[in-house]
């Protein structure tokens, strides 16, 4: 085949790729087609690597191998060890690990311009300049990012918002000096020009999550989604991979308009989140609230058993402890009965609840539990009034009251569940004194018509289920 024929084909190839991609992420707008969705994503994802494989041209195909062989390896290492309560943490390493391939792919493009095919006459050419810089630039704020996220969400840093004084002027200056760097490069290739817009790149990443907290991370994570496409997108202008510029494309846009959709659920300004936490100033002081010895009381497996059992309307709100204790099985099994006593159960989804977008939604479709019983937020949120009890089993920052009363708290503005128009509560947790991700106490403990249910959530669970059998 000559070389025109095989990058037609290569063309064809890439573009039916691309077209499965599309149709994958349509299947993924909806529990009901994800998994068709996860298929199409499959193929298109082998027929692209085929088609670099066949077509290869930076790379010979031993050195392919051994990357994909050391690169796999640690990748099926990592997949089995990892505990699923893990995986949020492990999404943003993930990403943190496209924007430094993109970092790397430029800086080997810029060191060997002739092997990338970019040179015009002795100089690289000025257009891939141009992707050269901004693919660097993407590629190490979304590195920084993602590390300060993947600490943030495992624990090994605060979640609290850090705000540093001057942090806007800091920002937007450090942006601007990189854009003007992007633009420096253009005309003069010299090796400091690229190290610079490396170097403020990883910094500006850095600068940039920090001061996000609280309720504004779960837009961070989607962001920092986006951010690893357009860095993907990047590295295929410099490889000349069509395939990737259309994939990186794609989880570029969808990552940001599932951001824009995140922030609008949240009550929060799109713009502020991207730019670093722009005008959080107000809600940033309230983490780690005084925790004030109030009444409470504490109920049993039984007592959940017999009043749930009684009810007409039963609302279950899962939170991130569902998925730490893989409660969502045995979930569904208590569901299981209380509908054979008639009962109607529906199952609340708030969209930051655990730690990942869609983490309780693709918990509760392992366990089969029907699609028709879970709700959004706006689709349930009328329903507490009329429900008889509000079963919220590791949730709390979710229903936390605090986000629509205390103006100091830095869950202030989300919206959260109306748990206490419920006339009873039952509030799954370990202990009273674990708080949520955001660090603040929850007035739904101290409730009158709140019972707490202090035990591990799958061990409670199981409990309530013994006790709905006798
Ligand atoms: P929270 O983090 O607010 O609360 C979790 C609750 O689960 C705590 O009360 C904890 O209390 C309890 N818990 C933990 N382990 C167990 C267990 N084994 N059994 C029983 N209970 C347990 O969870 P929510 O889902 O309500 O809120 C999500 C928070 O995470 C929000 O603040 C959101 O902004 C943030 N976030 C969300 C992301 C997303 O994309 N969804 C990403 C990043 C952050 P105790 O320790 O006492 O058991």
């Amino acid at each position: 085949m000559d070389a025109s024929t095989s990058s037609a084909w290569s063309a064809l190839a890439y573009l039916i790729a691309g077209v499965l991609f599309i149709l994958a992420l349509r299947g993924l707008s909806s529990p009901a087609t994800s998994r068709a969705g996860n298929r199409y994503g499959m193929i298109g994802m082998t027929l692209a690597v085929a088609t670099t494989l066949v077509t290869h041209g930076i790379a010979s195909l031993p050195e392919i191998a051994a990357a994909l062989a050391l690169g796999g390896g640690i990748g099926f290492v990592i997949a089995r060890r990892i505990q699923m309560t893990d995986m949020p943490q492990l999404v943003a390493a993930f990403h943190s690990l496209v924007g430094l391939a993109a970092v790397l792919v430029g800086w080997a493009a810029y060191l060997n311009p002739g092997a990338f095919g970019i040179l015009e006459g002795a100089e690289i050419a000025s257009h891939s300049r141009v992707e050269m810089g901004l693919g660097i630039a993407i590629g190490a704020i979304t590195f920084s990012g993602s590390i300060i996220a993947f600490l943030k969400l495992a624990g090994k840093m605060s979640g609290a918002a850090i705000l540093l004084p001057g942090r806007h002027v800091l920002n937007l200056g450090t942006l601007a000096l990189i854009l003007g760097l992007v633009g420096c490069f253009t005309q003069d290739e010299a090796l400091w020009v690229i190290a610079a817009i490396t170097a403020l790149s990883f910094m500006i990443g850095f600068l940039l999550i920090i001061p996000i907290g609280g309720a504004d991370m779960p837009v961070v994570v989607s962001m920092l989604n986006s951010y690893s496409g357009w860095a993907a997108a990047a590295m295929g202008f410099t490889l000349h991979n069509t395939a990737m510029i259309v994939t990186g494309a794609l989880v570029g846009s969808s990552g940001a308009i599932l951001s824009y959709i995140m922030c609008k659920a949240m009550n929060r300004s799109f713009l502020s989140v991207i730019a670093g936490g722009f005008g959080a100033d107000a809600a940033a002081g309230g983490g780690g609230a005084v925790r004030e010895q109030r009444p409470w009381k504490r109920g049993s497996a039984e007592d959940a058993a017999y009043i749930m059992k009684e009810a007409e309307n039963v609302i279950i709100i899962p939170g991130y402890g569902m998925a730490v204790s893989q409660a969502q099985h045995v979930l569904r099994e208590m569901a299981d009965q209380l509908k054979a006593h008639g009962v109607n159960v529906k199952y609340a989804i708030h969209p930051v609840a655990g730690r990942m977008p869609g983490h309780m939604n693709v918990l509760l479709a392992e366990a089969n539990v029907p699609y028709d019983e879970v709700f959004e937020l706006e689709d349930i949120q009328g329903e507490f009034a009329q429900a008889d009890v509000a079963f919220i089993i590791g949730a709390n920052d979710v229903v936390n009251p605090a986000a629509k009363t205390d103006k100091s708290s830095p869950i202030f503005g989300m919206p959260v569940f109306d748990v206490d128009k419920a006339k009873t509560i039952f509030f799954v947790k370990r202990s009273m004194g674990g708080v949520g991700y955001a660090g603040v106490d929850n007035d739904v403990f101290y409730m009158d018509q709140t019972m707490m249910l202090l035990a591990d959530a799958k061990k409670m669970v199981e409990e309530i289920v013994k006790a709905l059998a006798h």
